[in-house]
This record gives C-alpha cells, structure tokens and sequence, in this order.
C-alpha cells in the first residue's frame, strides 16, 4: 500500500515538477502514488533520510519509510483532517499519517469513539485499520527538522494538497493546530480558495467557510494538536476532540 508504481514516470525534483505531478494525477491513487517519490524541498529530503538513519533507539531494529506521506483514509471522505507534516519518528517511520506516535494514539483514539476508525490504535501501515468518511493528509508531506517547514516548502508542497482537495471534494477540514491553520490557509489561497484577508484567526472550535475554485464550499473547524504538550498538559481532552468530530459529522449533514 503506497508503494510507488510505474505510472508516475518522473520524480519531482522541483516545485514545478511538483506542480506538474498533482496536476496530472488522475486520481487519488495517483496521487498517493506520486507523493512519496518526491525530492522537491532538499533540505527535508537530507532530514527526512537522515532520521531515517539515525533512527531512534527504540525503533533500532526498524525501517524507516523516510519518504514524502501520502494522505490515508476514506477517498470519498467528507472530512479531512489535517495537521502541519509528518513526525519524524512517527509517519516518517511508518509511512502513513499520524501513525505510530503518541499524537497518533489520540486522534486515532477519538475516531474510534465517534465512528470514524475501525479500531482505536494505529502502530503500523498493515496493522488492519480502516477510516470510514474521514482522510488525514497533511499540507508538508515530509518531516521537517523541529517540526518547522519553512514558508517555500509549504509553497512547494501546496499543489500536492491542492490536488488532494480537488479530488477527494470534503465538506468540512478539521485543522489541528495554529501552524496547522496558517499553513493550510496560505495553501489554500495560493490554490485559488477565497481566503480572507486578514486571515481569520486559529482557535479550537473555531469554524471558517470558505469558497473553493469551483464555487463549492468547505467548513474549516479549528482543533487544538493532539500532541503530547496539549493531551498530557489537558489542554485538550479526549472529551474536546470526540466534540469536534461530532461536530464536523453533524457539518457534513446539514450543507
Ligand atoms: S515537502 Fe512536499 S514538495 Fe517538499 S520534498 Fe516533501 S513531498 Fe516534495
């Protein structure tokens, strides 16, 4: 799963390549196919590889993916989450989003409760789990050293996300996270959305509606990051994220 084929004959190596690569998938296996042979951004290839190397202790015995990470989930979903990029030892490692961190057993966690997920952990890309209604993708496909893509790497990246939307047609985005939201609004501009300008503030529970290039509407519902600083801290709960995918269900009924 998510191995690249034949089919996506170039290698993107640059953001034109990159732009040329989304634009032509045909289709969202495509597109899953093209995004982890990408070398557009070199200072995220070095790391990406390089931690892939390194490794972490715990993960010594293991093989990293070190490789761009594809979005996962339902490809008819009508809610998309989406965080900022890949972990370094989580989808980094294990080649699918959100998956194999900590960060990863919260979200998957909560999707479980409220009917999203088939299970409630997510430790492997064969480990059986299935989303139903529901994608996580990411506007930086590959782990940036301290978390931080720099703003042209986003730019870089945009068009694979850009296509992802145009193809999976959500009605609602949770965004996890302020870098998150700000990330994914400048995408979303550069791709042709009506973004506000000023851009409309980050907040949990937050609920923007923006108009895409096709006139079809999306609902961006701000959720605080499930990483370990806010689920440890209790800034947010497993009660606060179960809510903010009722509520973008409950989104997805009533446009
Ligand atoms: S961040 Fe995106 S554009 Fe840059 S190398 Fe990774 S997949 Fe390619």
């Amino acid at each position: 799963m998510n191995e690249p084929h034949d089919s996506a004959s170039r290698v993107p190596s640059t953001a034109d390549d990159v732009a040329r690569a989304a634009a032509a998938a045909p289709d969202l296996a495509a597109l899953d196919a093209v995004v982890p042979q990408c070398r557009a951004c070199p200072r995220l290839v070095a790391w990406r590889e390089l931690v892939g190397v390194e490794k972490r202790a715990a993960f010594r015995d293991e093989t990293y993916w070190a490789r761009p990470v594809p979005g996962f989930g339902d490809p008819e979903a009508q809610v998309l989450v989406v965080g900022l990029a890949p972990a370094a030892h989580g989808a980094n490692r294990t080649g699918r989003m959100f998956t194999g961190d900590r960060s990863g057993d919260f979200l998957f966690a909560a999707m479980h409760r409220t009917g999203f997920a088939s299970q409630a952990t997510s430790t492997s890309r064969d480990d059986g789990l299935t989303l139903t209604d529901v994608r996580v993708t990411a506007p930086v496909r590959c782990a940036p050293p301290a978390n931080a893509p720099t703003p042209q790497e986003r730019r870089t990246c945009g068009p694979f996300l850009g296509r992802e939307l145009a193809l999976v047609r959500p009605r609602v985005v949770v965004v996890l996270g302020g870098f998150g939201w700000q990330a994914l609004l400048t995408t979303l501009a550069e791709q042709g959305w009506a973004v506000p300008r000023p851009r409309p503030a980050f907040g949990h529970g937050v609920e923007l509606v923006l108009a895409g290039p096709d006139g079809a509407e999306l609902v961006l519902l701000g959720c605080f990051h499930v990483s370990q600083q806010n689920t440890f801290t209790g800034r947010l709960t497993p009660q606060m994220l179960d809510a903010v995918l009722v509520r973008a269900r409950a989104l997805c009924s009533s446009l």
